[in-house]
C-alpha cells in the first residue's frame, strides 16, 4: 500500500478556505470529510489534519504531519525546525506596532518604556533588541486591540492586513516590524516516498501559482502594426500569429505577467491593437 502524505492545515480561521482552494485547484479531490479533523484525498495520496494553527509547525517539526501550511507569522514567532518549501501567495498580512490615534509617534525611539501586548512576544522582543530599545512586552492570547482602551498597555504588537480593525479601536499603525503570507512547511527528513509525493504536490501547486500571476492575451491587429506589437509582448517564443479570413489583419495570442498587464494592453492599444481579449488561464506547465 502506498503511503499517505499529511498536511496539516487550519480547522478554522483565515487560512482554512485558502488551504483546501489551493489543494483543489491542484487536483486533488475529497471526500465529503472537510468540516471532520481528518479527511482523505481521493484521488492523490493525502491525507488531510485539521488543527489549530500554532500547533501546525510543532506537529510539522515532530512528524505527526510531513507538509503544513501556516502563516510565516506563527512559524517565526515559535520557531519550529522544519522546511519552508513554497509561499503561497495568500493570507498576506504584516505584524505591527500601534499606538493610540491621538499619540504623538517621531519613531522607534518613542515605544521606550512603554508597555506594548501582544501574541508574538518571541517576534517583539527580537524587534526591541535590534532597535536598542527596553519596553515591557505584556503576552496576551486574544483580543489584543482593546489593551490600550482597557489600560493594560500603551501600545499593541498585532497583526494588520487592511488596518481597519486598528481603525475601529482607535489605533494607528506606527512600525511595520515582519511582513507574512501563507507558506508550506515539511518535516525535514521526509522518507524517499514521502518526499516523492511531495515534489508532484509541488509541481502541481507551482502550476497554479504561475498561471494565476499570468494571463492569456488574444487580439487582432493590422499586419502593418505587428512588429510594432510583438515588441511590446513580452518574448517572441510565447507569441503565437494566425492570419484572420479578413485580408490585411491577423490574430495575435501571448501570455502576459500580471505585474506588466496593465502597461502592455496600454501599449497594444497605441500600436492599433483591437478587440482584445484576456483569459484567465488555470495551470501552467512549462
Ligand atoms: P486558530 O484558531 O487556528 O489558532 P487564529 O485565531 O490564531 O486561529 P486567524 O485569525 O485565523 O488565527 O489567522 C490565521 C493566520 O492568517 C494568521 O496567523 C496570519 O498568518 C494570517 N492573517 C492574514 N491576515 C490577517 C489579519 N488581518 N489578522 C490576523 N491574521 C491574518
Ligand atoms: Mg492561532
Amino acid at each position: 500500500m502506498e503511503t499517505k502524505l499529511k498536511i496539516a492545515i487550519q480547522k478554522s480561521g483565515r487560512l482554512n478556505e485558502d488551504s483546501i482552494k489551493i489543494l483543489k485547484e491542484a487536483g486533488i479531490e475529497f471526500n465529503n470529510g472537510l468540516n471532520k479533523l481528518k479527511a482523505d484525498a481521493i484521488n492523490f495520496p493525502l491525507e488531510v489534519f485539521f488543527l489549530r494553527d500554532d500547533d501546525i509547525p510543532q506537529y510539522v517539526e515532530d512528524g505527526v504531519a510531513d507538509i503544513g501550511i501556516v502563516g510565516e507569522n506563527v512559524l517565526e514567532e515559535k520557531s519550529k525546525k522544519v522546511k519552508i518549501q513554497n509561499k503561497l501567495g495568500f493570507g498576506k498580512c504584516r505584524l505591527s506596532i500601534a499606538i493610540e490615534k491621538n499619540q504623538k509617534y517621531k519613531g522607534v525611539l518613542d515605544l521606550k518604556g512603554k508597555r506594548i501586548a501582544t501574541s508574538y512576544p518571541t517576534i517583539l522582543a527580537k524587534y526591541l533588541k535590534k532597535n536598542k530599545i527596553t519596553a515591557e512586552i505584556h503576552e496576551i492570547s486574544g483580543s489584543v486591540e482593546i489593551a490600550p482602551s482597557i489600560g493594560l498597555a500603551d501600545a499593541i504588537c498585532d497583526l494588520v492586513s487592511s488596518g481597519s480593525t486598528l481603525f475601529a479601536n482607535g489605533l494607528k499603525e506606527a512600525e511595520v516590524i515582519f511582513k507574512s503570507e501563507a507558506v508550506l512547511i515539511s518535516n525535514s527528513k521526509l522518507d524517499k516516498a514521502k518526499q516523492k509525493t511531495l515534489d508532484q504536490l509541488l509541481f502541481r501547486i507551482n502550476a497554479v501559482k504561475k498561471a494565476k500571476n499570468n494571463k492569456y492575451i488574444l487580439l487582432n491587429a493590422p499586419n502593418n502594426k505587428l512588429d510594432a506589437i510583438c515588441k511590446v509582448l513580452p518574448g517572441m517564443k510565447s507569441t503565437t500569429i494566425v492570419p484572420l479570413a479578413e485580408k490585411g489583419w491577423s490574430s495575435v495570442h501571448s501570455v502576459v505577467n500580471e505585474n506588466d498587464f496593465w502597461d502592455i494592453i496600454e501599449q497594444l492599444k497605441e500600436n492599433g491593437a483591437q478587440g482584445i481579449l484576456v483569459v484567465p488561464i488555470e495551470k501552467m506547465i512549462l
